[in-house]
């Protein structure tokens, strides 16, 4: 008989550029759930055209990301409430459901911003904390296993540092051995997360993974962790749901 404990296999992909639909298509193929979140106007980068946007949420879970891509702690009550709040009813009345998972632009969370967040209906607030497998999701300040990004092991730390993150360090160093390579990284936080029945949870930008010519890497990680009995592959808002529930 099986030991294998079940677990979860969500992934999310911000900033709604117009290669998120190259994304889609991938995710497709593997038979994996995505949430994109998307920012209704961003001026550091295309955002797709609102057809575009309610093609994807077709398949796929939309979530909200400000109205403006603004960064939250720091901004007057007043327009925090109205990035969090205007950005998810534009995209509701655009789909015509409800958008129930959220991420904080650049990672950037404070009390106040979980407070706001909390008070617009949101069942699921994403972070960009990193090394998280933990099965236990903290629904307003969810972290992630891994980002699909080359990073240097010294940044990774330096990130851990600054967002106190010492159970991610401890997973980084003493599991995963300060490993650079990402594919890699993924596939093995894949690997604990089935061993310890927690969270797998890779996220990334697919203007990113164009930029870096990472899409070749990124189906290989899709491809290991796909077309498994064990993992139940859900969406960030699901997983929320799950997790308020379990509550
Ligand atoms: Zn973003």
């Amino acid at each position: 008989m099986s030991r294998q404990r079940r677990f979860i296999v969500t992934t999310s992909w911000d900033d709604g550029s117009p290669e998120d639909l190259k994304m889609a298509e991938l995710l497709h193929k593997y038979g994996l759930a995505g949430t994109f979140y998307i920012p209704v106007m961003n001026d550091e980068r295309p955002v797709m055209h609102p057809r575009e946007i309610l093609a994807l949420g077709k398949e796929f879970e939309i979530g909200s990301h400000t109205y403006h891509h603004r960064v939250l702690p720091g901004l007057p009550a007043r327009e925090m409430r109205r990035q969090v709040l205007d950005g998810k009813r534009s995209l509701e009345q655009l789909l015509g459901r409800e958008v129930p998972s959220f991420c904080y632009p650049k990672g950037k969370f404070s009390p106040k911003t979980i407070k706001c967040v909390k008070e617009t209906g949101i069942r699921l607030a994403r972070t960009t904390q990193a090394f998280n497998i933990n099965p236990a999701c903290s629904r307003f300040s969810c972290g992630t296993s891994l980002q699909a990004f080359p990073e240097r092991p010294a940044i990774h730390l330096r990130h851990g540092l600054k967002e106190f993150n010492f159970t991610g360090i401890y997973l980084y160093a003493a599991k995963l051995h300060l490993a650079s390579n990402w594919e890699s990284l993924a596939m093995n936080l894949f690997d604990l997360a089935a061993e310890k029945g927690g969270i797998w949870h890779l996220w990334g930008h697919s203007w990113e993974i164009e930029a870096y010519g990472l899409w070749k890497k990124l189906e290989a990680v899709f491809q290991y962790v796909s077309g498994r009995e064990q993992p139940l592959y859900m969406t960030n808002g699901e997983m929320g749901e799950r997790a308020r529930q379990n509550n």
